[in-house]
C-alpha cells in the first residue's frame, strides 16, 4: 500500500475547509481536502445567507457553497471523499487513516464543523425521518399544510420556523425561556409571521407517535409546571451544535464543552495541527468568521512549513 504525502490535509469541506484549501493551493502546496459526506457542510441545510457580504438580497447556501468549491477547484485543489479514523503525530508529519488508507501531511487543518444536537427524547432516534427532523431545508416539503413544531430559540430556530410556514399549516416555536437569543431581525420576523405560535418557557417532555410516525409533543411550562399535549406531525430541533471533534480523542486539548482549544492564530495544543471555524472555540459562529478561519490557517501552515524546512 504506497503511503500519499502533502504539504496540507485539510479535514471537512464546509466554509472554513474549502477557503483554507483556496488559500493553500493557491500558494502552491500540495493540499488534500477530506469531507466524510457533501462539500458544503452546515451551509448545505441553510436557507438564505443574507449576512455574506457581496450579495444584497441574500444567496442560498447551496449556491454559496457551489461558488466556493468552484471557486477552489480553479486553483487545483485536490478533494476526496472518506472519513479520517485516526491522526497520529508523527513530530514533522502526521500520518492519518482516511478509510484503512495511509496519508502523510506535513500539516494538518481540522474544519469539521459542528452537527445539530439532540433534544434526549424517548424515541427521538427512531422517529427520526418518521416526524423528527434537524433540517427544515432537508425535510420540511414533506410537511405540507399540516401543524409542525421548531424547538430552540436562537437563530438557527428562527430561521427554521420561518422557512418552515411556506409550507406548515401552523408553527409552534417551542422555547425554554420568554427570550429569544436569536438576533432581532429574526426575532421580530417570527414574532410578526401569523403562522408561528410561540410556546414561551416550555419544553417538550414527550414524543407521541403511532404507525404512522410522529403524532403529537407533550410539552411542560417550566414556570407553572403545566403540562400540554399538541398535536404536530413535523417536529425540528434546533436547540444548537456540537463540535464535530470526537474522532481526534486526546491528541489535542478540547475546551469544556468539547470545542478544540485553539485561539485566532488557529494553532491547536499540536504543532502543525490548526483547527479552523465552528469546531474551533471562538465567539461568533458564522460563515464570515469560518472563511477568516480558514485563510489564517492556510497562511499558518505555510510558515510552519518553512519553519520546518529551516530547522526552527
Ligand atoms: P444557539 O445559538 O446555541 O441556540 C440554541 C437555542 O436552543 C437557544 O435558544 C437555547 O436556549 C436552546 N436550547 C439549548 N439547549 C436546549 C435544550 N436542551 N432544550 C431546549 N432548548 C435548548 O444555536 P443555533 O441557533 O444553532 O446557532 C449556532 C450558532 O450559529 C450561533 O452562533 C448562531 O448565531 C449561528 N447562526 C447564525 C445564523 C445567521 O446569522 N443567519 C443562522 C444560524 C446560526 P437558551 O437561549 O435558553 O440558551
Amino acid at each position: 500500500m504506497s503511503t500519499q504525502e502533502y504539504d496540507v490535509i485539510i479535514i471537512g469541506g464546509g466554509p472554513a475547509g474549502m477557503t483554507a484549501g483556496l488559500y493553500a493551493s493557491r500558494a502552491e502546496m500540495k493540499t488534500l481536502l477530506v469531507e466524510k459526506m457533501i462539500m458544503g457542510g452546515q451551509m448545505m441545510t441553510t436557507t438564505k445567507v443574507e449576512n455574506w457580504p457581496g450579495y444584497p438580497g441574500g444567496i442560498d447556501g447551496p449556491e454559496l457553497m457551489m461558488r466556493f468549491q468552484e471557486h477552489c477547484v480553479e486553483f487545483g485543489l485536490e478533494t476526496t471523499t472518506g472519513e479520517v479514523e485516526k491522526i497520529e503525530d508523527l513530530g514533522s508529519q502526521k500520518l492519518l487513516i482516511i478509510d484503512g488508507q495511509e496519508f502523510l501531511s506535513k500539516t494538518v487543518i481540522i474544519a469539521t464543523g459542528a452537527n445539530p444536537k439532540k433534544l434526549g427524547l424517548q424515541d427521538e432516534a427512531g422517529l427520526v425521518g418518521r416526524g423528527v427532523s434537524y433540517c427544515a431545508t432537508c425535510d420540511g416539503a414533506f410537511f405540507r399544510n399540516v401543524p409542525i413544531a421548531v424547538i430552540g430559540g436562537g437563530d438557527t430556530a428562527a430561521e427554521e420556523a420561518l422557512f418552515l410556514t411556506r409550507f406548515a399549516s401552523k408553527v409552534y416555536m417551542v422555547h425554554r425561556r420568554d427570550e429569544m437569543r436569536a438576533t432581532k431581525i429574526l426575532q421580530t420576523r417570527v414574532l410578526q409571521n401569523e403562522k408561528i405560535e410561540m410556546v414561551w418557557d416550555s419544553v417538550v417532555t414527550q414524543l407521541l407517535s403511532d404507525n404512522t410516525g410522529l403524532t403529537g409533543m407533550r410539552v411542560e411550562n417550566v414556570k407553572t409546571g403545566d403540562q400540554r399535549e399538541i398535536e404536530v406531525t413535523g417536529l425540528f430541533g434546533a436547540i444548537g451544535v456540537t463540535p464535530a471533534a470526537g474522532f481526534l480523542g486526546s491528541l489535542v486539548e478540547l475546551d469544556e464543552t468539547g470545542y478544540i482549544k485553539a485561539g485566532e492564530n488557529t494553532h491547536t495544543s499540536v504543532p502543525g495541527l490548526f483547527a479552523a471555524g465552528d469546531c474551533r472555540t471562538n465567539v461568533l459562529k458564522q460563515v464570515s468568521t469560518a472563511v477568516g478561519d480558514g485563510a489564517v490557517a492556510a497562511t499558518q501552515c505555510e510558515k510552519y512549513i518553512e519553519d520546518l524546512k529551516h530547522g526552527s
